[in-house]
Order: structure tokens, then C-alpha cells, then sequence
């Protein structure tokens, strides 16, 4: 590249300042044209060696031309250098010379970006415009001039109008190439500006020979001289392409390129007209033409923007649809809905229009998903939608508020009850999805804002309407409940039972309840399970409803901690005062205790303090709290096992026990649910279920316990499958630890009476 710029300079310094002579420059001019443009043709062959698909021919076609073009330029100095003479008109040197411009045109051709159908138009358009208005410029200089001397041969006459044509072809193209490349490669401006330096001395060329005044190393050499040397760089800049290697451009951007020569061919037709020269007829002509076309080229581009701004306003609705729509039913979303109400409450405000939302919550749809797949969740709501859509009236807005969840705002009068039942009435019947029939039922909440009331907020009545919906659920499958001003919820009523069993626990207001577990064959008892009790106001809630609670409002922790302080007490004042010390006491662990990795300390330091031993104390533990984190409850439990403590898998059948999770679970006892203990007695399959499982516990080396045993039925029967251990209202209700304590206390009460005739004698204050 260095060496290039230097020869450059040199030969520009020779052939500007005349150093050495006519000779010394004719030399020089002749000499160094040749070199340069042999060099472009090797560079350029070089590329096309190394590219692939379109770029290649291109960059092949370059190499010809300018190898062309060197032979050219070695004939010619072949006349000039070695026989002495001026080289003759036309001569085997033009042909040569000639096919350049055609290389060219072929190269630039082959790199023209590829134009989608909406801009061919256009681009035709700037072809035309650039073609005409180059014409004008070459016309005004060399064609006009070539032309005008035709004195000699047809022959020659052609030979010397081909320089100005082609150049113009090749210009034409130039520019057009360049207009429409998206992305500026200094390769391809090289390439550009190489040919554009040859073109211009072409020209030049034709028109001194055309006028008589050529001879080499005027001025124009220069310019075959610099646009070789750049074409002969441009090969070694340029990228290699991809394999296509023209880039198809989407939407072309439009280029103010055009215009140059527009401008070009205005400046020499003023520069004429200043100059006292009237343009002929072809000027005038192709001048026009250009007008003609720039402003046609104007008109397209109005119709594009007005066609472009139709499409945006198009594309601009499709997406406001998407935004307030669920893609899935076509049904609006939550913001559009949500914008309803607000609109229908502003109606309320101002005109005393009553309204009603209703919520629409499917009942089992997560199992659907979850056992059919997505798909065939996706098309039950889209089978739902439908049917919802045909049991309302065109006013209402029906949404979709997310999931399984839907909703509508019932505006224009008429009875929301009745379109409410009509909505439950539909969900009745089953839908078919996947190719099958579903039995889907849907929970209905409703809220009403009545003429006169005064208007609530959007928040407001959408929270009323969940609500109800949620009540619905509670009520049972397929239900629908209106509001009432009574209805709170859950995380209202959460958030006081939190407030007031927080405190509860602080006060030491929760106690406890001991129930027997007893040997059945000879009515010794084996052990206790503490449950907890809550009074409050004289009024006991029930564990099923504050156990969970504590669990959802993080208060279990302290659940535990309480009852576990409580039993641990308990046995240390019963060893104290009693003779027997071979009984356990059960307590409930919680899921979530199962799996904190804190809790066998807590349980070790607890026993500690009240210095029990840990084999005296038993927990009983579900399966659901083993299946949350296996590792963290095998962890858990591994560890409260080799202290010894005893665990007792709790209502045993009713989870979905996983045998190979339960066998890394270090397990005492398993407790039987009392479901497969109430019909035990009157139903054969039932029985042979609760013998099953008897057996699996008995297999596993287990102790088996028999919940809510109340019948003496249930009990023999039980006996007679080989169950000997239970706990239930028949052996003895739960109570509070003092009815335990002359039981304990009596070295008579080493056992408790036979229960099948003295349970009742146990019965505790809580019948
Ligand atoms: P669970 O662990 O299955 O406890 C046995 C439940 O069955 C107790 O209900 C008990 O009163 C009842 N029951 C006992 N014998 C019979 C009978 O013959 N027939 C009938 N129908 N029921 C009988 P309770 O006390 O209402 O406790 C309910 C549940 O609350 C317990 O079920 C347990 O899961 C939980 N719970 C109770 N206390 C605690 C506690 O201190 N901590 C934890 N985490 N959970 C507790
Ligand atoms: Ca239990
Ligand atoms: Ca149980």
C-alpha cells in the first residue's frame, strides 16, 4: 500500500512537472499505467480466487477488464516505446482499453443489491434519472464532442464513441450500486472511486483524441494512473462477504446519491447557458427528461409514505388489540376489563347506573393441565370462553382475567342473578378437549352495585367479586355465592387469626389435650398424642382451622415450640408423681418443621431442660412434609432417630406415599387414618384395603396403630386382621392431663380398664 502511494506520487510529480522530458514522461506514463493496472487485475484475481457465489465473478470480471486494459496499454507502448511511433486510431490497443468499462460493468452489475418488489420501482426510477442526467454531462463534454468529429471512418467513429458510452454505463451503474448498498464498504467505495478516476480519464481520453489534442502524459493520465492504483488496493480491503455476497437490503433506504449527477448535468447545462452556448436538441431533451423523472421520483416517494403510513396505523391497531386482549380466547384482558369498570363506575357516579361483576374461576382446571398437558388445557379455555360468550348478552364484557380465571361486567340493567345461574348452568354439562369428555365445573362470584349505593372504587369491586368467588369455591364444586358485606378474604381473616393467635401463643392460651393409645388385646396403655387446644372467648376453634392457619401465617414455628415445652413438661410432673415411666407421648410435627434442619436441636435442648429421655417422646410426622424437600426431612429425621426419639408416620393411606421416599425415612410406627377404620367392619373391599395396609406396615418391621377407633365392631375386627395397637373415642376420648393423672399415679392403673366395657369411664371433660 505504501509502495502504491509512493509510485502514485512519483508518477504524478513526473507527469505534472514535465521532469526528463516528453520522452522521460511519455516513458513513465506508459510504463507505470501498465504496471498498475496488470497489479489491479492480479488483486482482483486474487479475490475472486478466494471468494465464493456472486462476488466472485464479480471480482473476476474486474480482474478481466483491467487485465484487458493492461494489454491495451501494452500495445500502445509497444508503438510509442519500442517502434517510436504514435499509436494508430483505432487500433488493437482500443480493444483492449474497451474492455475495461465492460468489465466493470459487469463487476458492479453483479454487485447490485438486490431489491424488494415495493422499492424496484423506484429504483428503476433512479437508474433512468442518473442515466439521463450522466448523458446530459457526457453529451455537454466528450460524447457531444466525438460525435460532432465524426471526419473519419464509421469504424473508428464507433471505436471512439464506445469510450464516452461505456463510461456513462459504467458510471450509471456506479452510482446506482452505491446508492443502494446498505452498508459502506470500503472495498466496494474503493473499487468505486477506481472506476470512476478510469471512466473520468476515458472520457477525457476520447475527447482530446475527438479534438486532436491527446497525447500521453497529459494531465488525464493521471487519472488511469491513481484509478488503477486504487483498484489495485481495493481487493486487499475488502471483507470477505458472505457466500451470496450481495446483500439483499429489506427496504432499501432511499439515497440522495441520484441526485449527484442530476446536480452534475444542471451545473454544466448552466455553465453553457452562462457561457453564451445554447443547448441542441439532446440537451434539451435529456434535461427534461430528468426533470421529469426526479419529479416522478417524488411523486412514488409520497405514494410510499402514504401507503407506509397506512400500514403503521394498521400495525399500531393490531397492537393496541394485543395489548387489551388475551391472545389465547380473543377475549379482553385484565387492563381492558379493568378499564370497564372503571368506565361503568363513572356511569354509576354520574347517571345512577347499576352494574355487576362477575368472577368465574374453573374448578379443577389445574389438574386438567396437569395430567392432559397445556394443550389440552389451553383448548378447554378456549371451549369455555365460547360457552360463556353464548349464555351472556352482547352489552356485557366478558374478560379473561389470567389462567382459569374469567370475568364479566354486566352493565346495561336487566337481573345479574339470573345471568349468574345461567353462567353456572352452562358450566354444568362437560366440554370435550383433547378428544375428550371433561366434567369442569365453574365457582361463580358476584357483585352487585346497586342504583343508590354509593360508588365504590374498580379495586373495591373487583376484590368484592373475588371474594364471593372464593366463598363459592369453600361452599363446594360448581357453586356460586353473591357478596355480603359479612365476606372477608382469606388474607383478611388470615391476618386476624394471626393477630389473635400471636397473642395467644404469648399468653400460653394454647393447651393441651391427651389422648390414649392403647394395646387392644389386653387394654394397656401404650402411650398418649397430644393434641393442641385453643379457647377463645369460651369458644374452642378447632385445629383443623388454626393448625393450617399458623402454618400460612409463619406462626407454626412457635406451634411447635409451645406443645413441644408442654409435653416435655408434662412427662417430667408424670415421672414425678407416677409409678409408670413406660408410656410415650405423641405430638404432631408440622410439614414444614419435618424439614427444618434446626429442629432436632430444638427437640434434643427441650427434652434437656426438662430432663426427659428422648425415647419417651414420639413424633408423628405426614407424608406430605417428607415429599417437600427429601433430602432436608431424611436429614431431619435421620438425626432425631439416632437420639432415639420416636417417629410415627401420621394418617398413613391418605397421602401419596412414594414407598422408595418412605424407606429412607427412619420410621417406628405408622398410624392407619381413621378413614380406613370407619366403614372397616361393614365393607368387605374396605376391609381387605385396611388389611393391605396393616400388612405393609407389619412387612416393613412397623408398629401399626389403629386410628378413631369408635366402635366395638371396628375393634374386633381390627383384631382380628392382627392390629392390636389404636386410639380412638372407644379407648378413650381425649383429655386434659390431670383426668390422666390418678391412672398414672395408681401402681393399681398400671393398666387402663378393659376398653371395650370402661372407655366411657375415660371419657374426658371435652364430650
Ligand atoms: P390427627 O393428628 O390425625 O389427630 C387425631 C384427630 O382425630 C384429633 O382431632 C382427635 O381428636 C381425633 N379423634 C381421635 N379419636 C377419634 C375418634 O374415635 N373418632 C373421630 N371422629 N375423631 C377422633 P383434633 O384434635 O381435632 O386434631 C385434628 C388435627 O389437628 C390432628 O389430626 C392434627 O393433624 C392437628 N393437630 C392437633 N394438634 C396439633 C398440634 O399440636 N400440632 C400440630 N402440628 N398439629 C396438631
Ligand atoms: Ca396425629
Ligand atoms: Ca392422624
Amino acid at each position: 500500500m505504501v509502495a502504491a502511494s509512493i509510485g502514485v506520487v512519483g508518477v504524478a510529480v513526473v507527469l505534472l512537472t514535465g521532469f526528463g522530458g516528453r520522452g522521460t514522461v511519455r516513458g513513465v506514463a506508459d510504463i507505470s499505467e501498465m504496471v498498475f493496472a496488470a497489479g489491479a487485475a492480479a488483486t482482483a484475481g486474487w479475490r475472486a480466487y478466494n471468494t465464493r457465489g456472486r462476488l466472485r465473478l464479480s471480482w473476476a470480471a474486474l480482474a478481466g477488464g483491467c487485465g484487458g486494459w493492461a494489454l491495451g496499454e501494452g500495445v500502445w507502448s509497444w508503438y510509442e516505446l519500442v517502434v517510436g511511433r504514435a499509436t494508430p486510431f483505432p487500433s488493437l490497443a482500443d480493444l483492449g482499453f474497451l474492455l475495461f468499462p465492460v468489465g466493470a460493468s459487469v463487476a458492479l452489475a453483479l454487485r447490485a443489491t438486490r431489491v424488494s418488489t415495493g422499492d424496484r420501482r423506484r429504483s428503476l426510477l433512479d437508474s433512468l434519472t442518473v442515466t439521463a442526467s450522466l448523458t446530459v454531462v457526457s453529451w455537454t463534454t466528450a460524447l457531444g464532442a466525438v460525435a460532432d468529429a465524426r471526419d473519419n471512418s464509421l469504424f473508428s467513429f464507433v471505436v471512439s464513441m464506445g469510450y464516452p458510452a461505456l463510461d456513462l454505463a459504467v458510471l450509471t451503474l456506479l452510482v446506482i450500486v452505491l446508492s443502494r448498498s446498505t452498508s459502506t464498504r470500503v472495498g466496494l467505495v474503493l473499487v468505486g472511486l477506481g472506476i470512476a478516476a478510469i471512466a473520468l480519464a476515458d472520457s477525457a481520453f476520447a475527447y482530446l483524441t475527438a479534438t486532436g489534442t491527446y497525447e500521453t502524459g497529459v494531465i488525464a493520465d493521471l487519472g488511469w494512473v491513481v484509478g488503477f492504483a486504487l483498484l489495485m488496493l481495493a481487493p486487499v480491503f475488502a471483507h470477505p462477504a458472505p457466500e451470496d455476497g450481495a446483500d439483499v437490503a429489506s427496504h432499501v433506504a432511499p439515497s440522495r446519491l441520484p441526485y449527484v449527477p442530476v446536480v452534475l448535468a444542471l451545473t454544466v447545462v448552466v455553465s453553457g447557458l452562462v457561457q453564451g452556448r445554447t443547448p441542441d436538441l439532446v440537451v434539451t431533451s435529456l434535461a427534461g427528461l430528468t426533470v421529469a423523472l426526479v419529479l416522478l421520483r417524488q411523486y412514488s416517494f409520497m405514494c410510499e409514505n402514504a401507503q407506509l403510513v397506512t400500514t403503521l396505523s394498521e400495525r399500531e391497531e393490531q397492537l393496541r388489540h394485543q395489548a387489551f386482549h388475551d391472545a389465547l380466547t380473543g377475549l379482553a384482558n385484565r387492563a381492558l376489563f379493568q378499564d370497564r369498570v372503571m368506565h361503568a363506575l363513572d356511569l354509576h357516579r354520574r347517571d345512577m347506573r347499576s352494574l355487576a361483576v362477575l368472577f368465574c374461576d374453573l374448578d379443577d382446571f389445574k389438574l386438567v393441565n396437569d395430567t392432559l398437558g397445556h394443550q389440552v388445557g389451553d383448548e378447554l379455555l378456549v371451549r369455555v370462553a365460547e360457552r360463556l360468550r353464548g349464555a351472556l348478552r352482547s352489552g356485557d364484557t366478558l374478560a379473561r382475567l389470567g389462567g382459569d380465571e374469567f370475568a364479566v361486567l354486566l352493565e346495561d340493567g336487566g337481573d345479574p342473578w339470573s345471568v349468574a345461574r345461567q353462567v353456572v348452568d352452562v358450566m354444568a354439562s362437560s366440554f370435550t378437549a383433547g378428544g375428550r369428555a371433561l366434567a369442569v365445573h365453574a365457582s361463580v362470584g358476584l357483585t352487585v352495585v346497586e342504583r343508590e349505593a354509593p360508588t365504590p372504587t374498580a379495586a373495591t369491586v373487583l376484590a368484592q367479586a373475588d371474594t364471593a368467588m372464593y366463598a363459592a369455591k369453600r361452599t363446594g364444586k360448581g357453586c356460586f355465592r353473591a357478596f355480603e358485606p359479612g365476606m372477608e378474604l382469606t388474607e383478611v381473616r388470615d391476618e386476624s387469626l394471626r393477630r389473635r393467635l400471636s397473642s395467644a401463643l404469648a399468653q400460653g392460651r394454647i393447651s393441651l389435650v391427651y389422648q390414649p393409645i392403647m394395646d387392644m388385646t389386653d387394654g394397656v396403655l401404650l402411650g398418649f398424642e397430644a393434641l393442641a387446644r385453643w379457647k377463645e372467648n369460651g369458644q374452642d376453634v378447632p385445629p383443623d382451622v388454626f393448625v393450617p392457619g399458623a402454618e400460612r401465617t409463619g406462626l407454626i414455628g412457635a406451634l411447635t415450640e409451645l406443645v413441644l415445652d408442654q409435653v416435655c413438661a408434662q412427662v417430667a410432673a408424670w415421672d414425678r408423681a407416677g409409678v409408670r415411666r413406660d408410656f410415650t407421648v405423641a405430638m404432631n410435627v408440622s410439614p414444614r418443621t419435618v424439614v427444618d434442619r434446626a429442629f432436632p436441636d430444638q427437640v434434643m435442648a427441650a427434652l434437656r431442660r426438662h430432663g426427659v429421655p428422648a425415647g419417651r417422646l414420639v413424633l408423628e410426622i405426614t407424608e406430605s412434609g417428607l415429599l417437600t424437600d427429601l433430602d432436608a426431612a431424611h436429614d431431619v429425621t435421620r438425626r432425631l432417630d439416632a437420639h432415639g426419639i420416636g417417629l410415627s408416620l401420621d394418617d398413613f393411606g391418605t397421602g401419596y406415599s412414594s414407598l422408595t421416599h418412605l424407606s429412607r425415612i427412619p420410621l417406628r410406627s405408622l398410624k392407619i387414618d381413621q378413614a380406613f377404620v370407619e366403614g372397616l367392619d361393614r365393607d368387605e373391599r374396605q376391609s381387605r384395603f385396611t388389611d393391605a395396609l396393616l400388612r405393609f406396615g407389619a412387612n416393613l418391621g412397623l408398629e401399626v396403630i389403629a386410628e378413631g377407633v369408635e366402635r366395638v365392631e371396628q375393634l374386633d375386627r381390627l383384631r382380628q386382621l392382627g392390629c392390636d395397637r389404636g386410639q380412638g373415642f372407644l379407648l378413650g376420648r381425649p383429655a386434659p392431663a390431670l383426668a390422666w393423672d390418678a391412672l398414672l399415679a395408681g401402681s393399681a392403673a398400671s393398666a387402663v380398664p378393659r376398653p371395650r366395657s370402661e372407655a366411657p369411664a375415660t371419657t374426658s371433660p371435652e364430650t
